[in-house]
């Protein structure tokens, strides 16, 4: 049996960061963390080795690591503006003279990297000086750099400088028809919940109303929706145009630069729901076949075939939206290289204006980690090989990296890459990656994020999670939005 790292961290201060750090070089298996010194000693004598993290105030951190007998010790001082990366680069370098690092991303272990880029930007500096900082600060991989530069050139048109007034409107429909292997969202598979769906909609209605009307009263500008979930066109045709008529009445539809459905799976779209979306101004609806493997789909619990993806793409061109986005995931438990090229090559058969390359995260809510031991999970050079091919045949098709962002738990610490076409960028997934602007989201599980660009942050403000809290709670829903004024 394999040694452990058993880790003792003496403060939760900055504790995510470090955790998500320590499990760059050693497998979640074979970490142990412990509460205190003496169930660090206690485990240290079975020849593990042991790693402290020991805060002495807030500008100072030893880290002790015990290896085969040895001992090193590392202490960082660095004022607060620097503490947390001076702090991780010391634990990286600690922890990289003895095991490897899974990842390309340096120290890096947060969702959105880009950002870092454009603060750097916003601060004058060239790309050259920016590089180095990602390369020699952040001890980040070139060909992660160059995608970074890459990405953040592309988004800065698009969002900045920052337009104060206008908004984005995120509406969650939080229900699908089965749900994914690989899903952690709060969504509710329709066979148990669909009783709750006119009850909610009713209530989302009402939050629409009032919610647009505070916005239009701070004399604030919707210039983008994105109906998301879950999946929307869950609902029924009376139910979706009912949802599209509040929310053409309740605001100016010329003003929208971009609108969004994720229609998401092809068993619940037809074309009286894609000519009511037309109707009503949708410019952009989402397709997501994840794979174009029919044996997947099954596994992944999907009640849809390869062949309905190109049907439903059929009805959508027939329709005639300017711009169609497909999802992918790569790395799907049993795919192999081979899998991964059949569905990229299905995918730009149906020549998409955008793609959003996913790799496998196995989130701790899904039931791909409840029963982790069931399958056969792809092994990470083959999903980073995936990713490489992907980016290769999209850009060959002229579909450009423009945004990304990375999740916990991805499969061999790669990340999710957003490409389009040239002018097909969504300007809703830029935004929400960047934080740099307002996003007010209504519907079990939004969060509405608040921005203050000029001093760089943001607030967020959360509806309730489930979607019974939101229907007996919805009073407490309606109040918090009065954070607008
Ligand atoms: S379609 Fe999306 S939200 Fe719905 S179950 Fe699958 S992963 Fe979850």
């Amino acid at each position: 049996m394999m040694n452990k790292l058993i880790v003792y961290v003496a403060d939760r201060q900055h504790f995510y960061d470090l955790e998500n750090l320590i499990e760059v070089f050693v497998l979640k298996s074979q970490l142990e963390f412990v509460e205190d010194m003496t169930a660090y000693h206690e485990k240290m004598t079975d020849g593990d080795s042991g790693l402290q993290l020991i805060y002495e105030t807030a500008e100072s951190v030893t880290f002790v690591l015990n290896h085969k007998g040895t001992e090193k010790k590392v202490n960082i001082y660095a004022d607060k503006a620097h503490f947390k990366r001076n702090m991780k680069r010391a634990l990286y370098e600690l922890l990289a003279q003895y095991y490897e690092p899974m990842s390309k991303w340096g120290i890096l272990v947060g969702i959105r990297p880009v950002k870092i880029v454009h603060e750097l930007m916003d601060k004058g500096m060239t790309e050259p000086e920016i590089r180095e900082i990602l390369l020699n600060d952040y001890l980040i991989q070139p060909e992660k750099v160059n995608l970074l530069l890459e990405i953040a050139t592309r988004e800065r048109p698009h969002l900045f400088p920052v337009e104060k007034d206008k908004i984005s409107v995120y509406i969650c429909i939080p229900f699908c028809p089965t749900r994914c292997l690989y899903c952690s969202f709060p969504s509710n598979s329709l066979e148990k919940k669909k009783r709750l769906v006119p009850e909610y909609l009713s209530l989302l209605i009402r939050e629409i109303e009032e919610t647009f009307a505070l916005i239009h009263s701070k004399n604030q500008v919707i210039d983008c929706i994105y109906i998301g979930g879950g999946t929307p066109t869950s609902l029924d045709h009376q139910q979706l145009e009912a949802l599209l008529k509040t929310i053409t009445g309740h605001t100016d539809m010329t003003l929208v630069k971009e609108f969004t459905v994720e229609a998401g799976r092809p068993d619940t779209i037809d074309l009286v729901k894609l000519t009511l979306m037309k109707q009503h101004g949708v410019s952009r609806v989402c397709i997501n076949p994840q794979t174009m493997n029919d044996e997947t789909l099954v596994k992944i619990g999907r009640n849809h075939s390869a062949d309905d993806i190109f049907e439903v793409m059929q009805l959508v061109r027939q329709v005639g939206f300017h711009s169609v986005n497909m999802d992918l995931i790569m790395g799907l438990p049993g795919e192999t290289l081979t899998h991964a090229e059949k569905t990229l090559t299905d995918c730009l058969l149906m020549k998409p204006d955008n793609v959003t390359v996913h790799t496998l995260a196995v989130k701790r809510a899904s039931r791909l980690n409840e029963n982790y031991e069931q399958y056969e999970l792809t092994h990470d050079q083959t999903v980073e090989d995936m990713m490489t091919l992907a980016d290769t045949k999209l850009r060959t098709s002229e579909l450009i990296p423009y945004y990304m962002y990375r999740q916990k738990k991805m499969i061999g610490h790669l990340e999710n890459v957003g490409y389009a076409l040239k002018t097909y960028e969504s300007l809703y997934n830029m935004r929400i990656m960047e934080e740099r602007h307002t996003i007010i989201a209504l519907g079990a599980g939004a969060v509405s994020k608040i921005c203050y660009p000029d001093e760089n942050r943001f607030e967020r403000v959360a509806n309730f999670k489930g979607v019974e809290d939101y229907i007996s709670r919805f009073d407490e829903v309606l109040k918090r939005k009065h954070f607008i004024e």
